[in-house]
């Protein structure tokens, strides 16, 4: 009897905690639960006296932790109100939603590859969408094509693109981009304004300038300055908000251009053009 009533507290509980976050903070509210099954792990080997449990479940519980935290960090939140409470999913209108941002400019896959071939300096900044289009190959290609014609092409990471710490490195390394042109937002972020295109690749929240305004949902999340750059292009299927649900600015910009379709897609035919 014990058991079924402490799982039925315990279901109620878990329900209870989590219910209420939601939006960009999954991912975190996921890390941290697993970080809790390590915990309560460990415990279960006190209880049973079995050191192996306790030191794998200390090594779950704390990893997890420590992803959670990282993951806080680089999204400038704090974890307690990750925990205690919800990002966009605060129930207010969505903002921005009905704010005139002007019209967006559209281009096309060879403007860019000639954009690209009169460039000297190009920061690529992927974000989700090339993980979704599974994109980083062509990505790849574009890279080494560029790189032999003399173009300095290198990547700009923002510590939460995608949907875990590290996922942009992961796939780069996978389609094999040099480490050495991989770096880090803190790195890169004062590069682009002398930086002549800027290729946005399936990213959105993580180049919004709104970030920088207070009452935006993503308010103080730091940011990849693409803006300051000569162009950008964004690759994107639609004008659609990204995880955060807030319009991105960024795109109605006079010296930004849309490049509409699948990255993958796009990619490839700029890397045809080229
Ligand atoms: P976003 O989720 O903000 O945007 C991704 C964009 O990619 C969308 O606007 C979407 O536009 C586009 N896209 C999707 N599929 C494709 C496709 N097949 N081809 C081309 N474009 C595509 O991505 P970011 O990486 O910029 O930001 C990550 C977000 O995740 C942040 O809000 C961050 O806070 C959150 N997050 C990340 C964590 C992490 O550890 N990495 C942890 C917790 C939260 P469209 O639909 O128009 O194509």
């Amino acid at each position: 009897v014990a058991i079924i009533v402490m799982t039925i507290i315990a279901l109620v509980l878990g329900l209870h905690l989590v219910a209420a976050i939601g939006g960009g903070d999954m991912p975190v509210v996921v890390s941290m639960l697993n970080s809790y099954s390590g915990w309560a792990a460990a415990a279960a080997g006190f209880m049973l006296g079995n050191n192996m449990l306790i030191i794998a479940g200390a090594l779950v519980g704390s990893s997890g932790a420590y992803l959670s935290y990282i993951m806080c960090k680089a999204m400038n939140r704090s974890f307690v109100s990750v925990i205690l409470g919800g990002f966009g999913s605060d129930g207010g209108p969505a903002k921005g939603a009905d704010t005139d941002y002007g019209d967006y400019t559209e281009t096309s896959a060879a403007e860019v590859a000639q954009a690209l071939k009169d460039a000297s300096n190009v920061i690529i900044t992927p974000g989700y969408g090339m993980a979704q289009a599974q994109a980083q190959f062509p990505v790849a290609d574009l890279t080494a094509k560029l790189r032999e014609a003399g173009v300095n092409v290198r990547f700009g990471i923002h510590p939460v693109a995608g949907r875990m710490p590290g996922h942009m490195n992961v796939l780069l390394a996978e389609a094999k981009v040099p480490y050495d042109v991989v770096l880090e937002m803190d790195e890169i972020n004062d590069d682009f304004p002398d930086t002549d295109v800027v290729l946005v690749i399936g990213a959105n929240d993580t180049v919004n300038p709104d970030a920088t305004k207070p009452g935006s949902p993503i308010a103080g999340m730091p940011v990849l300055e693409v803006w300051k750059a000569r162009q950008v292009v964004v690759f994107k299927r639609s004008m659609n908000p990204g995880y955060a649900g807030v319009q991105n600015p960024l795109f109605f910009n006079d010296n930004t251009d849309m490049l509409f379709g699948d990255a993958k897609a796009s990619v490839e035919e700029i890397v045809r053009s080229l």
